[in-house]
């Protein structure tokens, strides 16, 4: 019990977050709402959003490309969650910036996915007023420095700064139960489902720490947690890096809006690098998707010499075994590591859409960020996953538009857990400790 002398620290709660992103922070908030409950935050980091919520596009998706099928959560979350950001930002005075997304068909063959598009947005909510279809004569007119056949304008797309929007829930969390403990990583071979309590250790100090639920928000480390409770053992993750490059000065002054194009590839997470207008209007080329063997490799291949081998046979061995010997998949992955290595070739990719383009425009490295894509036997998964477990939650492959969603998708997972039992009886959150957003305007 004394951790000057090393020895391990015993805490109980009622419930443990593991991973303080958008994700972990925003379920700490509905969670901290519920007065009763004990709740801790457990983060490997100093702070939270220190990875993928800081470190990632900015934009705020309205669902338009969201096929309402095949990602009906994400959809359903990015829909509900854009006006709760919107009064959030407005509130607390933080960048929202609605430059809106132009979506560009750079093939004749994508023309009908604009069409797609166009129901899905308004099977997902949108108002018609928020997006217009353009032919290739108006994209033409209107946009002459631009080459496609046609696009998707979404006027409604807005750029912020996720990692100020994560930092700004956290501190606005008021209940007396909930705890943050930073700098304290997770180990997840240390989980005992028996006993429902895990080791976690900020390098001299290990805790033992009780827990009736855990929910499992640790992003780079979801998968391997989800694996140790028992559970996707038929699913493996991989990281790929995402790279940015700023754009000089006041270039190409008459592009106003993020231009997109529709990926050519739906099924790898290989998409074109985009021309962003951030939440600063600074402007940025990216991402790319070059695959990495580490979940924090912002720079190189990998952290350490052996993750290589240690991803390659990290079980189970099939997914990536198939994956590694399909030869699209490894030709595109060459080209997004030509791309990371070469500025010159992450310029072009930009030129092919935007043909003013120069890579002399071109001037520092943005901020690199990871996603972490689970595979399984039939290759990539387009959505993210929850389990549930007896006494745990676990949230997997939550990318984009992950950081979109977190509000709405946080308090979904709340209300199911409500709805379960798992929380106790049912409550309803409390007035006073909800000071951001209420649990009605999501669950009316
Ligand atoms: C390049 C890129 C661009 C993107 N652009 C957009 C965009 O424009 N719009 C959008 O909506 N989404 C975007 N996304 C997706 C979005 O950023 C993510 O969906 C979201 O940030 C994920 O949040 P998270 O909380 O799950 O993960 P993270 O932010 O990665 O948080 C996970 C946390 O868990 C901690 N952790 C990990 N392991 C442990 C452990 N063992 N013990 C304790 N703590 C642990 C980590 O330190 C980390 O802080 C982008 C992502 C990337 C990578």
């Amino acid at each position: 019990m004394d951790p000057q002398n090393g020895n391990t620290v015993d805490r109980n709660y009622h419930i443990i977050v593991v991973g303080g992103g958008i994700l972990g922070v925003t379920l700490s908030y509905w969670l901290s709402t519920i007065p009763s409950l004990k709740i801790a935050l457990i983060e490997a980091s100093d702070d939270v959003a220190k990875h993928s919520s800081s470190r990632n596009t900015g934009v705020i998706h309205r669902p338009f490309y969201m096929n309402p099928e095949k990602k009906k959560l994400f959809a359903w979350a990015s829909q509900k969650s854009y006006l709760m950001w919107k009064g959030f930002a407005m509130r607390f005075n933080l960048p929202w910036n609605p430059v809106g997304t132009l979506e560009i068909a750079k093939r004749e063959e994508d023309l009908g996915r604009l069409h797609n598009f166009s129901r899905w947005a308004l099977q997902n909510g949108m108002e018609s007023d928020e997006f217009m279809i353009l032919d290739r004569s108006e994209l033409n007119s209107k946009y002459p420095f631009l080459r496609g056949h046609g696009a998707i304008l979404s006027r409604t797309d807005t750029s912020v700064d996720f990692g100020i929007f994560t930092r700004s829930i956290f501190k606005s969390i008021k209940n007396d139960n909930f705890t943050f403990i930073p700098n304290t990583s997770v180990n997840a071979k240390s989980i005992d489902v028996n006993k429902s309590s895990l080791l976690a250790s900020n390098g001299r100090r290990k805790m033992r720490i009780g827990f009736n639920h855990l929910i499992n928000a640790a992003g780079s480390d979801s998968l391997k947690i989800a694996h140790q409770m028992g559970l996707a053992h038929d699913k493996t993750m991989l990281h790929f890096r995402g790279d940015y490059w700023k754009v000089a000065g006041n270039k190409l002054p008459e592009i106003k809006n993020n231009i997109y194009t529709i990926p050519e590839h739906p099924e790898f997470p290989f998409l074109d690098p985009h021309f962003i207008v951030r939440h600063d209007n600074s402007r940025q080329i990216g991402p790319n998707a070059a695959p990495v063997f580490s979940p924090y490799a912002y720079e190189g291949f990998s952290e350490r010499l052996l993750d290589p081998l240690r991803t390659l046979f990290e079980k189970p061995v099939l997914p990536k075994l198939k994956l590694f010997v399909n030869r699209e998949f490894l030709s595109l992955a060459g080209s997004e590591w030509g791309s990371s290595l070469s500025r010159k070739k992450m310029g072009l990719r930009v030129k092919a859409f935007i043909p003013e383009f120069s890579i002399e425009m071109l001037n520092d490295k943005g901020i690199a960020g990871i996603r972490h894509s689970v595979i399984d036997s039939h290759g990539f998964l387009e959505d993210s996953i929850i389990l549930k477990a007896p006494t745990s939650t676990h949230i997997i492959n939550y990318n984009s538009p992950g950081a979109t969603g977190a509000p709405a998708y946080a308090a979904s997972i709340v209300n199911d857990m409500l709805d379960s039992g798992v929380l106790g009886e049912r409550i309803y959150p409390q007035e006073k400790l909800s000071n951001i957003w209420k649990f009605e305007e999501v669950f009316p």
